[in-house]
């Protein structure tokens, strides 16, 4: 029997990302439905044949979609809410983007983050819908790819267990029984499958990979025991990925022809496990070894001794190669990188290139190491010539970092004195407002980067017209009444990819895009050498803003943090030191800002949450690693400068340690959820510095009445010293529309102002 390959997941996006433009075509209804629907099928089918004829024997089916795949599976089982319910109709294909955009009368699914990637996935409500089968999605998808190719694709679906642990709208306890309701289904899928012939079904069950208990374990183990009796003859592919997986003896043993386990993001544990346990005999492993969450070239050697070292315990006729993961995580191909340079584009590997890259190893295994001896020896060749650059090796970097992790990263003084000497400096009243840093980016903003990037207009022009930006939101700030101000960001699309074209040991790729969530794509730098300081990056648009105004105006950095997960990070280094030479780069711009006059300075680590590991024992060493990281780059200034940070999300009780630790004068962190909530959580942990809870949602264009915001100061006075309180929108105002922002913040000082004189009243009683 042959090897197989595999793969786990294709990108949707398409090499142009066309999908992109497709679905926006048809959401601003330049797109008839019908046409919408073919242009999707041929991109659907291109997709496949692309991964067949690279050599792909299973080639997956069905993780394309519209928009997630989660929604698919939501959808499939009819979990429409009531809301977007309308009275006489089917569910349309206009009610699935509904669920996923909103209409004018429902506010749509919430969104949120899967597993530790930067993908979105639209979280699934069970309240009170029995779950029902509408649809045989995978059937059909199969059944279409086959009649147009005559390929037999691998049916991908998401396993019921995490699809119900992904979804909300249930308690706890009824877990059970709801996963219950959807095993008839499933089982009536698979029996399907198999009646038309399927070979291979990959279930995926990535919650495998999390600190799941003994009991669910005993539940996967009954369900896929029904599974197994419904399609007996089906070859089920339980997948798992981004971690270890808990319980690996269990899991093993559950009835299922083929387990896909993460060789590369398993810190090694998986192999571990196979080591000491060995693997079922009757089973095959599908082996996943490629890095599907990254973008380097993989070492093919190293892979193919991977490889060698499983088909010690394993035979090789019970091996799958495949990725680690779905290669949704990364860019279609690195043949759209025209202007990069050759040695970086060599070491890259984007979808297309892994497929190759899965193909040649599957060959090795196959036939031997002999086989692909020259391709072993030029990838070798490559990768010594990359990993011995100059930018990849650099001494004025290593002896640096050598230095600062030798000395301690405190502040000059403790936070109570610093609080003292700033507020002399400052003199900011009670309750002081500011903003969180962006100004909306209006379409003149975007029009005059995109010339300025063409060459279609001077470096001059377009650093006027930013100037002209900053004059005008100076003025702006002035009017409304604010009390520290921000230069708003103009001069930035995104707050990652702005510095990665600053600092040294970037790269900005030309079309390296990745989905986001729905039709939005990210572009993620790539962190592929030392990371160092070139130039100040904001100090021309700050001191420019702190010119205009006596009003001192907070210079706005991204931190270490954000920066290192919104990227794509060299593999070669721990992270925590990828991390650490980012800081210290950051480190020299944060002292730059100090000595030109800026006595504010705010670093942002909106990131910070989501990059906590899947499994709670690894929380510990990521949170060190990361508060020192914004401790390199933010303890060298004096006690009357004052640092900020931002982040937006409000369940942070379970790492308010961590935020404490970061040892900021002020953080402003989002507070949107109700009264109770805020109030326990700061009863059951403190916070000792500064602090501005978001007192308004700066997700919606409503402009809040005063009383809303009032209201929702008076609830951080109830948990918090007054003096300790900032007032702030709950993030940066970049998606906003001018009118809007302007309004909003003027009743955000009224609020404040009233707040305020409500204590002074107070105090002279
Ligand atoms: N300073 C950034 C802004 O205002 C922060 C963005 C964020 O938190 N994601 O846009
Ligand atoms: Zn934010």
């Amino acid at each position: 029997m042959n090897v197989l390959s595999s793969n786990v997941g294709y990108p949707r996006i398409g090499e142009n990302r066309e999908w992109k433009a497709f679905l926006e075509s048809y959401w601003r209804g330049e797109l008839d439905q019908e046409t919408f629907l073919s242009k999707m099928d041929e991109l659907h089918l291109q997709h496949v044949k692309k991964q067949k004829d690279a050599g792909i024997d299973l080639v997956p089916i069905g993780d394309f979609t519209f928009y997630d795949h989660v929604l698919d599976t939501a959808f499939m089982f009819g979990l429409v809410p009531k809301r977007f319910h309308s009275s006489h109709e089917q569910q349309t294909l206009d009610t699935y983007f509904q669920m996923a955009r909103g209409s004018k009368d429902a506010v749509a699914c919430e969104m949120t983050k899967w597993f530790n990637t930067n993908y979105h996935y639209i979280v699934p409500e069970l309240n009170d819908v029995i779950p029902t089968l509408v649809e045989n999605r995978p059937l059909r998808l199969y059944k279409q790819v086959q009649n147009h190719l005559q390929i037999d694709g691998k049916p991908v679906l998401l396993g019921p267990i995490s699809f119900v642990k992904l979804s909300k709208g249930y308690e706890y306890r009824d877990f059970n029984s709801i996963v219950k309701q959807f095993v008839p289904l499933y089982a009536q899928i698979l029996s399907e499958l198999e009646a038309a012939g399927v070979q291979w079904v990959q279930l995926d069950e990535p919650v495998l990979v999390t600190d799941i208990t003994e009991d669910e374990i005993a539940l996967f183990h009954d369900v896929y025991e029904e599974f197994h009796q419904s399609a007996p003859n089906l070859n089920l592919l339980l997948q798992t990925y981004f971690e270890r997986v808990e319980h690996y003896q269990s899991v093993v043993s559950l009835p299922v022809q083929a387990i896909g386990l993460d060789f590369v993001n398993d810190q090694g544990e998986n192999l571990k496990a196979i080591q000491k346990y060995g693997f079922p005999p009757e089973k095959i492993l599908a082996a996943g070894v490629i890095d599907g969450r990254n973008i380097w070239r993989m070492d093919l050697e190293q892979t193919v001794n991977l490889l060698d070292e499983l088909t010690s315990h394993i035979s090789n006729e019970n091996l799958i190669v495949q990725p680690s993961c779905s290669l949704l995580h990364v860019p279609v191909t690195v043949k759209s990188e025209t202007f990069m340079n050759d040695s970086l584009k060599e070491a890259l590997s984007f979808a297309d290139e892994k497929l190759q890259e899965l193909v040649l190893l599957t060959k090795g295994i196959q036939f031997g190491k002999e086989v692909i001896k020259k391709e072993i020896s030029k990838n070798k060749k490559i990768l010594k010539l990359f990993n011995e650059s100059s930018a990849r090796q650099n001494t004025n970097v290593s002896q640096e970092m050598a230095y600062i992790e030798s000395i301690s990263v405190e502040r000059k003084a403790p936070f109570r004195e610093r609080q003292n000497v700033q507020q002399q400096t400052f003199q900011l009243p009670l309750f002081p407002t500011t903003t969180i840093g962006s100004f909306p980016q209006t379409s003149d903003v975007r029009l005059q980067r995109a010339k300025w990037r063409k060459g279609e207009i001077s470096q001059e022009d377009y650093s006027q017209f930013i100037k002209n930006k900053i004059n005008d939101w100076i003025k702006i700030q002035e009017e409304i009444g604010l009390d520290v101000f921000v230069h708003g960001e103009f001069e930035r699309t995104d707050m990652v990819e702005f510095f990665g074209e600053k600092l040294g040991g970037f790269e900005v790729t030309k079309a390296g895009w990745v989905q986001s969530y729905g039709s939005r794509c990210v572009k993620p730098p790539i962190i592929y050498g030392d990371v160092y300081f070139q130039t100040p990056m904001t100090v021309k648009e700050t001191t420019y803003a702190q010119s205009l105004t006596n009003k001192p105006v907070k210079g706005m950095l991204t931190g270490p943090i954000t920066i290192l997960n919104w990227s794509f990070v060299r593999h070669d280094l721990p992270r925590h030191s990828v991390a650490n030479q980012i800081a210290l780069a950051l480190q020299k711009e944060v002292k730059t800002l100090e000595q030109n006059g800026i006595r504010m300075i705010q670093v942002d680590e909106p990131a910070l949450r989501e990059g906590l590991p899947l499994k709670k024992e690894d929380w510990e060493s990521y949170l060190n690693a990361a508060v020192y990281a914004f401790k390199i780059a933010t303890t060298s200034v004096e006690n009357d400068t004052q640092i900020h940070t931002h982040m937006c999300y409000s369940n942070f009780e379970d790492i308010i340690e961590a935020i404490q630790n970061l040892d900021a004068d002020v953080i402003s962190i989002e507070s949107s959820r109700s009264h109770g909530e805020l109030i326990t959580s700061f009863e059951q942990c403190t916070y000792e510095n500064e602090i501005g809870l978001g007192v308004y949602d700066i997700h919606s264009p409503r402009v809040p009445k005063i009383n809303e915001m009032t209201q929702s100061i008076e609830r951080a006075v109830h948990v918090l010293p007054k003096e300790l309180i900032w007032v702030n929108p709950d993030c940066g105002l970049k998606t906003r529309g001018i009118d809007e922002t302007i309004e909003a913040l003027k009743v955000m000082v009224k609020a404040a102002k009233k707040m305020r004189s409500r204590f002074v009243v107070h105090n002279e009683q």
